[in-house]
């Protein structure tokens, strides 16, 4: 923990600064031993699904999707049994090249929506996805740092790709938005990461700041794009990374 000396230090000759944190992996993890991704693994391939997941159920382009159901009252809520609804069917209906390595034409044809199989997958799929949300923790030492900065009263933001249910579910267990009343959330636009307008979005959002600062555990998604735009970076819960009890320091240190 920080002493209250260090954190003076910091607010004093105020630095403006937007500190923005990516949430799975780098401030919360889930307890699951197996998620929906491991199971539909056993169909697809990894990098298909995570795909699809980013393209279609984390960005606003659900609310385009012709599958798209509404909840009788003219407001769009995705819940989970939707949202993996969509997930299968889409995945489903994708000419993979891989195909006849994962998915014979047996098993092809049994992922027709009318089917009992269809139905068992899908329950299983929103099971798995439900609980891997629901048992939602914070990462060691990830809500003190966060914590701390917040009364240290820097702006912090949340950036996180997302599916509108997953971030519901982990605010209503981890009460996220008392501590980032500033969160960016894939799902209501039309981009997520690493696409470089998520950070552009912040910056015209936050014009005045001095600096701005991206915090996350994938090099890739959270890091690349921002560091090549000029922000201050810091790579957590990696191998290559440092632990995240180090952001305040370095944030700190940093001219
Ligand atoms: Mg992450």
């Amino acid at each position: 923990m920080m002493t209250e000396s260090e954190w003076d230090n910091i607010t004093e000759g105020k630095m403006r600064r937007v500190i923005c944190f990516d949430l799975w992996g780098t401030l919360v993890m889930s307890l699951v031993q197996r998620t929906y991704e491991d199971y539909l693994a056993d169909y697809w391939p990894r990098e298909l699904i995570q795909k699809t997941v980013r393209d279609l159920l984390m960005t606003d382009a659900w609310i385009r999707s012709p599958l798209r159901q509404h909840d009788g009252q003219g407001i769009l809520r995705p819940d989970h049994l939707r949202t993996a609804a969509m997930l299968l069917t889409r995945l489903r209906s994708i000419q993979s090249p891989e195909k006849t390595v994962f998915l014979n034409d047996h098993n092809w044809n049994v992922f027709d929506r009318t089917t009992t199989e269809f139905a068992e997958l899908l329950l299983e799929t929103v099971r798995l996805w439900k609980r891997e949300n629901e048992l939602v923790k914070w990462i060691p030492m990830a809500r003190e740092v966060v914590e701390a900065l917040k009364a240290a009263d820097e702006k912090l933001v949340l950036v996180t790709n997302t599916t509108d249910f997953g971030i519901g579910e982990v605010d209503r267990v981890l009460r996220l938005r008392e501590i980032f009343p500033h969160t960016w959330a894939s799902c209501a636009y039309p981009f997520a990461k690493p696409d470089r307008r998520v950070w552009r979005f912040i910056m015209e959002h936050s014009p005045d700041a001095d600096q701005y600062w991206m915090i996350g555990n994938d090099p890739i998604t959270d890091i690349a794009v921002p560091a090549a735009m000029g922000w201050k970076t810091i790579l957590v819960n990696h191998p290559e990374g440092v632990p995240i009890s180090e952001v305040p320091r370095i944030i700190k240190e940093s001219k």
